[in-house]
């Protein structure tokens, strides 16, 4: 049986599109007509705008037609999540703080993918202000695991893992502070890359903690993921954390690096917590490199220990900061009720933050307040450094760490809410790389017996995503995991 259009790859399409046998405007409508089906039960848009998705397509199916095709996004419907501007929609970080907020200006990944001619379709929920890694956080509520509908598909950006998986969008970006695009990624059964700090810009995308965030794909295959990460990489003026380097052919690089490499295998990563399920499938994913010929190795990254703590420092003092704008006069809700200016900026921010994300401004308001800002926060930062030592030190001895991306599969919803420490723990595998300012990704490993996704993180040296992405690749091109589909 052919696979639907809205479940197939952008490789799989951009030649039917470039053929003709399939336009833009059918593969839109495909899509549109499928995330109609489902999202009543996933809820992974935020909103959606159906007129502008035909227009855009329409205009591709023009392009095309008059021999001006943009190359393999031309016509390709994306969704991207709530955090990243798109010129004149809705932008909500999925808070009440923002939840008439409509962006007056394209962050420059939505410029890019613009100019590459992709169909930007839907704004996907998310954790608000991406804190969190279960999408419960929303405002909006929560969006469902595809794979099963009473579980959290991960987050904080759920809901681009969730509308992939639905197959309501060919691909989509997310942004990962501490694990948000490789952890839903692995709860749904997708590829997910978080990049190396700097090789994407952050300009247009609302700031979570600025020396962490980066915005990445989630998609089908490492083939897509590479086009995706092609189509938005690149020095930009407007983010001076953005890198000057060279970005290479990464879809074409996929078919021409080849191992065997080197990889190690972190000892603090396969520790307790780790469910025997998961473990048993990345165990297996080892004994496939080694049997390509891959010289695996044990390796130690000492400081793991800190990570957590490390991160929920940094991050939240970095959070504060960057949410003092959201004060009911510059930005975002204002209350109805304030009686002075003092008394509109306290009711307007207890109105409009969640539970979630006052508690982080609380604490990292905390770690920076003078007295405690050497204790906790310059300490973090110097903790920070031997993080990222750790890693060096490893690529010293390998090319690339492989992992589990997330300690267990998809949790019920509500199964941690409301224990905010348990919910931090599942991103023990992921919050050390973004501390350290590394390229990761996640790819489909396996599913468990009762049928959940299970995610193997491989994880690089700055700026080599092309070697991440051929060694992911190898696995792929000989299992058939990132094949499969939820049965919804
Ligand atoms: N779960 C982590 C947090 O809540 C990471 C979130 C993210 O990467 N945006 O901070």
């Amino acid at each position: 049986m052919s696979v639907p259009l809205h479940f197939q790859t952008i490789a799989e399409l951009a030649p039917q599109l470039a053929s003709g046998r399939l336009s833009s405007i059918e593969l839109t409508q495909a899509v549109i007509a499928r995330t109609k089906a489902v999202e009543a039960r996933v809820r992974a848009f935020n909103s959606y705008d159906e007129t502008d998705a035909i227009d855009q397509a329409a205009a591709s199916d023009a392009r095309r037609a008059a021999g001006q095709s943009r190359g393999p996004l031309d016509g390709i419907p994306l969704g991207l999540k709530d955090v990243i501007a798109v010129d004149g929609q809705p932008l909500t970080a999925s808070s009440k703080m923002l939840a008439n907020f409509v962006s007056p200006y394209d962050a420059t990944v939505t410029q890019k993918l613009k100019d590459a001619g992709a169909v930007l379709w839907g704004r996907l929920n998310c954790d608000e202000f991406a804190m969190g890694s279960s999408t419960e956080n929303s405002a909006f509520g929560p969006t469902h695991n595809p794979w099963d509908l009473a579980r959290t598909p991960g987050g904080s950006s759920g809901g681009s893992a969730a509308a992939l998986s639905a197959g309501a969008a060919i691909a989509t970006l997310g942004s990962d502070t501490g694990g948000s695009i490789r952890q839903p990624a692995a709860l749904c059964s997708l590829v997910g890359l978080k990049p190396t700090y700097g090789l994407i810009s952050r300009y247009g995308l609302i700031a979570y903690a600025s020396s962490l965030d980066q915005i990445g794909p989630f998609a089908r295959s490492t083939e897509d993921a590479a086009i995706l990460l092609g189509a938005i990489a690149g020095h930009d003026s407007r983010d001076s954390t953005s890198f000057q380097t060279e970005i290479p052919d990464y879809r074409a690089e996929l078919k021409t690096r080849r191992g065997p490499w080197k990889l190690g295998i972190p000892r603090e990563y396969f520790g307790e917590g780790l469910d025997p399920e998961v473990g048993a499938a990345v165990e297996k994913a080892i004994a496939f490199y080694r049997a390509q010929g891959c010289e695996i190795r044990e390796v130690s990254l000492p400081h793991t220990r800190y990570c957590l703590d490390t991160y929920y420092i940094i991050a939240t003092a970095e959070a504060s900061s960057n949410l003092a704008r959201f004060d009911g006069i510059r930005y975002g809700h204002r209350s109805k009720d304030g009686k002075d200016v003092l008394d509109v900026y306290q009711k307007s921010r207890a109105e409009g933050f969640g539970d979630e994300v006052k508690r982080r401004i609380i604490l990292g308001t905390y770690v920076l307040s003078s007295g405690y800002y050497d204790a906790y926060y310059l300490r973090a930062q110097k903790v920070r450094t031997l993080i990222r030592q750790d890693f060096l030190n490893a690529y010293r001895e390998v090319d690339a760490l492989i992992t589990p991306t997330s300690p267990i599969p998809a949790f019920k919803l509500g199964e941690k809410s409301a224990d905010p420490l348990t919910m931090y723990l599942c991103d023990i595998y992921t919050i050390g790389v973004n501390l350290a300012g590394l390229p990761a990704l996640s790819l489909p490993c396996g599913f468990t017996k009762s049928g959940l996704p299970i995610g193997l993180q491989l994880i690089g040296q700055p700026f080599r995503e092309a070697d991440l992405l051929a060694t992911a690749h190898a696995y792929e091109q000989a299992h058939d995991w990132h094949r499969r589909t939820p049965n919804l």
